[in-house]
C-alpha cells in the first residue's frame, strides 16, 4: 500500500513536470555574513501574501544617475529568503532526485556570483548534520531509496565521478588525471551515455562514502591556485553520480544520471582590469556561462540547432539537458547593497531560462 501510494506520487510529480515544462528556477538569497547576523535587508523584499507568495522577489538596485532606486521584480519557480535551512531547500529537490533513481537524466546548477551561497547550497558543511548542501543530502536519500527498492528484485549499481572545468580544460577531482600528453576526452554514444577519458570513477554504494570523496575533490579543486577561493570561483565543479538499475525478475533496466553542478562565478570582471591569463580565465568564464543559457534558449524555443558544441560545460552535459531530461537552476543572491547590480544580472538570467520550456519527460527505461 505504501509502494502503491508512492508510485502514485512520482506518476503526480511527473504529471506536473510534464505540463510545466522540464526546467525549474529556485532562487536562494544567502543571509548577511557574519552567520547570526540579522538577515532582513532593505533593497530585497518578498511578497507575503497572493500568487507571488514564496515566488517572489523585488530587488531594488541604486543607480548613479537618479537619486531613486530602481525596482526589480522577479518571479521564480520558488523563492527561498535568507533564513531558509538547507532541509528545507532539500525538500522541495528531492523528488527530483528521485527521478534519477527512476531512470532520468538529472542536472541541478548552482548559479550567481562568487560569495552568493553556491558551493554552500551544493556541498555545504559537510561535518555539519544541519548545514549539509544537497550533495550529500541527495546521496543520504538515494541510498535510502535504493535499499527500499532492493527488497522488489532491483540492484543498483551507483559510481561517481567528479570533475572541474577550468580554462576549457577537465581535471580530475577524484584521480590522478591523464597520462602526460594525453586529455580528459569526453565522447557520447548513441544511447546518451556521456565517458571522459582517464576520469576516475568510484563505487559509491557506501553511505559515508560520498562525504570522503567531496571532502577530496574540495581540497582538490583549491591545489594549484595561489588563492583558493579565488581559483574556485573561476571553475565550473561537475559532480556526476550513474545509477544502473536492474531487476533480475522482471528483466527491467533503467540508467539514471544525477548531476550537480557549482558554476564559476558569474560575475562580470572589468576587461580593463584583467590581462594575460586573467583575462582569458574571464573570457572563458563568460563564454561558458552564456553558452549555458543558450542551449537552453535554443532548447526551449525548439531551434533545430542546440549549440552544444560553444562551451566544454555543454558539451559534457549535452544528454543530461533538453529532450528526456531534467533541469533545476539555483540562482544564488548575496543580500548586500553592494552586490545589487550583480543580482540583479543574475536574476534577470535567471528569469529567461525560467521563461522556458524544456520538451517533455520521458523515462529512460528499456
Ligand atoms: P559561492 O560558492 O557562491 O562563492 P559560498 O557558498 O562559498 O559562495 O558562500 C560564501 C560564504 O557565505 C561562505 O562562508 C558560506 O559558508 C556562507 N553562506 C552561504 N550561504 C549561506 C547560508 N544559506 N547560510 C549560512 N551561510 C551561508
Ligand atoms: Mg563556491
Amino acid at each position: 500500500q505504501v509502494q502503491e501510494g508512492e508510485r502514485t506520487r512520482r506518476k503526480l510529480h511527473n504529471t506536473i513536470l510534464e505540463l510545466k515544462g522540464n526546467i525549474r528556477v529556485f532562487c536562494r538569497v544567502r543571509p548577511l555574513l557574519p552567520a547570526g547576523s540579522a538577515c532582513a535587508v532593505a533593497q530585497i523584499q518578498y511578497p507575503t501574501s497572493g500568487d507571488l507568495k514564496g515566488r517572489g522577489i523585488e530587488l531594488q538596485v541604486a543607480t548613479v544617475q537618479s537619486q531613486q532606486p530602481q525596482t526589480y521584480d522577479f518571479a521564480f519557480d520558488r523563492v527561498f529568503g535568507c533564513a531558509a535551512k538547507q532541509e528545507e531547500v532539500f525538500e522541495e529537490i528531492s523528488q527530483l532526485v528521485q527521478s534519477a533513481l527512476d531512470g532520468y537524466k538529472v542536472c541541478i546548477f548552482a548559479y550567481g556570483q562568487t560569495g552568493s551561497g553556491k558551493t554552500h547550497t551544493l556541498v555545504g558543511m559537510l561535518g555539519s548534520a544541519d548545514e549539509r548542501g544537497m550533495i550529500p543530502r541527495a546521496m543520504d536519500q538515494v541510498f535510502v531509496e535504493a535499499k527500499a527498492l532492493e527488497s522488489q528484485g532491483w540492484n543498483f549499481e551507483m559510481r561517481a565521478s567528479m570533475l572541474e572545468i577550468y580554462n576549457e580544460e577537465i581535471r580530475d577531482l577524484l584521480g590522478k588525471g591523464p597520462p602526460a600528453s594525453k586529455k580528459h576526452q569526453v565522447s557520447h554514444d548513441d544511447k546518451g551515455n556521456t565517458s571522459v577519458a582517464f576520469l576516475e570513477s568510484v563505487d559509491v554504494r557506501r553511505p559515508g562514502k560520498v562525504g570522503e570523496l567531496l571532502a577530496k575533490a574540495m581540497k582538490q579543486r583549491a591545489v594549484g591556485a595561489t588563492a583558493a577561493n579565488a581559483h574556485s570561483s573561476r571553475s565550473h565543479m561537475v559532480f556526476q553520480l550513474t545509477i544502473a538499475a536492474t531487476n533480475a525478475a522482471t528483466g527491467q533496466q533503467a540508467t539514471g544520471t544525477l548531476n550537480l553542478i557549482d558554476l564559476a562565478g558569474s560575475e562580470r570582471l572589468s576587461k580593463s582590469q584583467a590581462s594575460g591569463e586573467r583575462l582569458k580565465e574571464t573570457q572563458n568564464i563568460n563564454k561558458s556561462l552564456s553558452a549555458l543559457g543558450d542551449v537552453i534558449m535554443a532548447l526551449a524555443g525548439k531551434e533545430p540547432h542546440v549549440p552544444y558544441r560553444n562551451s566544454k560545460l555543454t558539451y559534457l552535459l549535452q544528454p543530461c539537458l533538453g529532450g528526456d531530461a531534467k533541469t533545476l537552476m539555483f540562482v544564488n543572491v548575496a543580500p548586500e547593497a553592494e552586490a545589487a547590480q550583480e543580482s540583479l544580472c543574475s536574476l534577470r538570467f535567471a528569469a529567461k531560462v525560467n521563461a522556458c520550456e524544456i520538451g517533455t519527460a520521458r523515462r529512460n527505461v528499456k
